[in-house]
């Protein structure tokens, strides 16, 4: 597909080459723009938990031209089935197609998203640095001044933040901006052999702890719970076993089919979540910011990597759109602000409900009404 080329930016630099990042560099790359990525990690690895890629996600990566390789290394289904917790089927949710030809759910283990995304930035002759940092980035009349964690130095028409939730270019750049506020809950996940006869998502509801699977692959699945968090929890690979069984201890269905096989080697994680949606401006000179570092939300409608990926694209579409870089990047901010506030306040009055063993019907309001929004073109 031609995109339409990028005039006012001729250099950028991406400090943080996770999903946004990485979506940002393509979807620069390919509109003509000198991108140069750089990742704190220097692996460049992502955790092994599954993801989950509703179908706006699906369709901000066929924008990318990776949908084909997502269904290829991922699983796609089409409906999702509700479960009480102890495994009572309750109803099937046919998932709606919002886009022709495209699925309407699916699933991928994120090392092997990372691979899709890393392979097309290296397809795109994308210079990228690893273990490298920004320790400072001074705007100028026609740029940034960028002084690198190596000592090295460099000058960018545009700097790109997309180095997650604790992001050190919003310390550096965004004195306005505060950390993301934990919001009391916690994610449990598993990486795990499929469950046998499992063909599509799964809720199971009417716990305290909600819970859902996930098909990563065709032998693949994850599982994820939600549970109250007390703040300083820590716990070891053992007492992560222990305490995830024992918190499945009342799952039926494929859950309890997990809780039964699952074993100290399967990859197991405890996060605790934290949301916040960043005042504007989120740019200050030519500097910018994506992703989690400036809308990082809770995975309750499972759509922070989407958001991530649409606020890539949608900064090279007004890129390439207008007349200048700065009038770019106020009409990124303003066509992104009022999508991510959406998903971030649902997610968090969900997260909400849920710690206040709140309305189910208050709940299904939310949820519906924010994935049926989601699915509004970007
Ligand atoms: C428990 C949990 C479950 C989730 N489940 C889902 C889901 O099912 N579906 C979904 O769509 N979203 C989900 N998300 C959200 C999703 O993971 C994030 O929104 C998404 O990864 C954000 O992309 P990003 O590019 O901003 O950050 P990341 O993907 O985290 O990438 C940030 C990159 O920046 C690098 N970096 C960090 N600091 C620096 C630095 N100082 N300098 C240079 N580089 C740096 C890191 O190494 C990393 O490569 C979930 C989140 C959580 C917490």
């Amino acid at each position: 597909m031609t995109r339409e080329s990028i005039s006012s930016v001729h250099e950028a630099l991406i400090v943080g080459g996770g999903i946004g990042g990485m979506a940002a560099a393509i979807a620069l790359s390919e509109r003509g723009v000198k991108v140069e990525l750089i990742d704190l990690d220097p692996e460049w690895r992502v955790y092994g938990a599954g993801i989950t890629i509703t179908g706006p996600t699906l369709r901000a990566y066929r924008r990318l031209g990776l949908l084909d390789a997502i269904k290829a290394q991922g699983a796609i289904t089409t409906k999702t089935r509700l479960f009480k917790y102890d495994g009572t089927h309750l109803r099937d949710l046919d998932e709606p197609i919002i886009e022709e030809g495209l699925p309407a759910t699916g699933g991928i283990m994120r090392p092997i998203l990372h691979r899709i995304m890393q392979s097309r930035v290296k397809d795109l002759n994308i210079p990228v640095c690893l273990g490298l940092t920004v320790r400072a980035a001074v705007n100028t009349d026609d740029g940034v001044d960028v002084t690198f964690s190596d000592g090295t130095s460099g000058h960018y028409d545009l700097v790109i933040g997309s180095d997650s939730v604790f992001s050190g270019m919003r310390d550096l750049a965004f004195p306005h901006m505060a950390p993301a506020e934990p919001t009391g809950q916690a994610c449990w996940r598993i990486s795990i052999r499929k469950p046998p006869a499992m063909e599509a998502g799964e809720f199971y509801l009417g716990h305290a702890n909600p819970c859902g699977i996930t098909p990563c692959a065709p032998d693949s699945v994850y599982m994820w719970m939600l549970t109250a968090h007390e703040a300083g929890t820590r716990m070891d690979d053992d007492r992560l076993y222990s305490e995830f069984k024992r918190l499945l201890a009342e799952f039926g269905g494929n859950a309890g089919w997990i809780r039964d096989n699952m074993t100290r080697d399967d990859w197991i994680n405890y996060r605790p979540l934290a949301a916040v949606l960043q005042p504007k401006p989120w740019y200050q000179g030519r500097i910018v910011l994506l992703g989690d570092a400036v809308h990082a939300t809770t995975p309750h409608l499972a759509s922070g990597a989407g958001m991530a990926v649409e606020s890539g694209i949608v900064l090279a579409e007004e890129l390439a759109r207008a007349e200048s870089a700065e009038a770019a990047l106020l009409a990124y901010q303003e066509r992104r602000y009022p999508r991510c506030k959406d998903v971030i306040d649902s997610s968090v009055s969900l997260g909400r409900l849920q710690l206040a063993h709140g309305d189910p019907r208050e709940h299904a309001f939310i949820l519906e009404g924010a994935l049926a929004r989601l699915n509004e073109p970007f």
